[in-house]
């Protein structure tokens, strides 16, 4: 494999009903900055039904091109009719690095891709770099609980790959006009030759606040002692608008689910305000919360760890300050 062939930095556009998927964008402003260290361009690939006009976002959030695969039989996102689009781009134009978004389409796109390149593909990524004059991608992500960052290299193959954590990265400031090469691309694919069917889409109907979206997020943990003394969270969470975190510990106690999980094995979040009850501040909790505008921690333990990551921090019980708080700010 001549690794000079292989120039410039891709991100797979991810896009949903005319929308782009907001880590996309903060993969543009990463990759903006690997390829300006590089020297080479940056890309996005969409994919998608009536997708082309999106390209003007794309350029406006730091590409210099966009290959646009657009046609009806992506309109919904499957992962075989993607897959080929993808690789058809990577023979025809040869990219160094891809990146994706960590999200559930994301993550399905770029190990199928990796499986048939065939190359590495680092998972969950938190940091990324390039070397200037190899292009060695360093992408690093927690691992062995958390305790070390471990920076994967792929060094036998090309493009290198990555998904990215959503909330990791930031988009650059969007530069309203800015223009670049728009490449149409096509793959010809036979409906019949896909084996996935769409049937049925059924929408969420929940009216909560998206932890991962959420602007305050109310986190409890096992400090709350119960499923019902964990309804203190929800309440408190309800009266600000809210949406509601947990450490590991409490989703495997089973008092909430999985989504809800902020932390190394759950979500990262980066909302304004970010508050921790009866969370004692394990290094794997705090990857998933850290850059959050403002902490404040609630704890009756003045040695909690979270109170070394904290902007505010209260000792004392949830169970007297919290209902206090619901109180206040009903009548704020
Ligand atoms: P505890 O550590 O038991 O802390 C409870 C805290 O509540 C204590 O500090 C205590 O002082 C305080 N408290 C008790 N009573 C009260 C009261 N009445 N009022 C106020 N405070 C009170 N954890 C995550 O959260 N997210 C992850 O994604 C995650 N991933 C992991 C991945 C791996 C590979 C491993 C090994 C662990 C992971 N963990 C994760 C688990 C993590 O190490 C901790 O065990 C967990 O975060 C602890 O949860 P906790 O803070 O709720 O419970």
């Amino acid at each position: 494999m001549n690794f000079e062939d292989y120039k410039g930095i891709w991100v797979y556009i991810e896009e949903q009903e005319g929308v782009i998927a907001p880590v996309s964008l903060e993969l543009l402003g990463a990759g903006r900055q690997l390829a300006d260290k590089r020297g080479v361009e940056l890309a996005g690939v969409l994919i998608g039904n009536r997708v082309k006009h999106l390209s003007q976002t794309v350029f406006e959030y730091g590409a210099d091109t966009v290959y646009v695969y657009d046609d009806p039989i992506f309109e919904h996102y499957r992962t075989e009719p993607y897959m080929y689009a993808l690789l058809d781009c990577c023979q025809k134009h040869k990219p160094e690095v891809i990146l994706y978004g960590a999200t559930p389409t994301g993550k399905d796109l770029a190990s199928a891709v990796a499986t048939d390149l065939p190359t590495g593909l680092t998972a969950d990524t938190t940091m990324l770099d390039i070397e200037e004059d190899t292009g060695l991608l360093l992408a690093s992500r927690p691992a062995f609980g958390g305790n070390i960052m471990a920076t994967i290299l792929c060094k036998k193959y090309r493009p290198q790959m990555a998904t990215v954590r959503p909330k990791v990265m930031k988009a650059l400031k969007r530069e309203p006009g800015r223009t670049g090469k728009v490449v149409e691309e096509r793959i010809w694919l036979r409906e019949e030759d896909v084996r996935t069917k769409v049937l049925e889409i059924v929408r969420e109907t929940t009216k909560k606040v998206r932890i991962d979206e959420a602007d305050i997020v109310v986190a409890g943990g096992k400090g709350l002692e119960s499923k019902e003394g964990f309804q203190l969270i929800h309440q408190l969470a309800d009266v600000l608008g809210g949406a509601v975190g947990a450490s590991r510990d409490v989703v495997e106690a089973g008092w909430i689910d999985h989504h809800h999980q902020v932390g190394q094995t759950g979500v990262t979040v980066t909302p304004k305000i970010y508050f921790a009850i009866g969370i004692s501040g394990a290094i794997q909790h705090l990857v998933g919360m850290q850059n959050s505008g403002l902490i404040i921690a609630i704890n009756k333990d003045p040695h909690a760890p979270i109170f070394q990551a904290c902007h505010y921090g209260i000792v004392g019980d949830a169970f007297e300050i919290v209902p206090l708080l619901i109180e206040h700010f009903k009548q704020a």
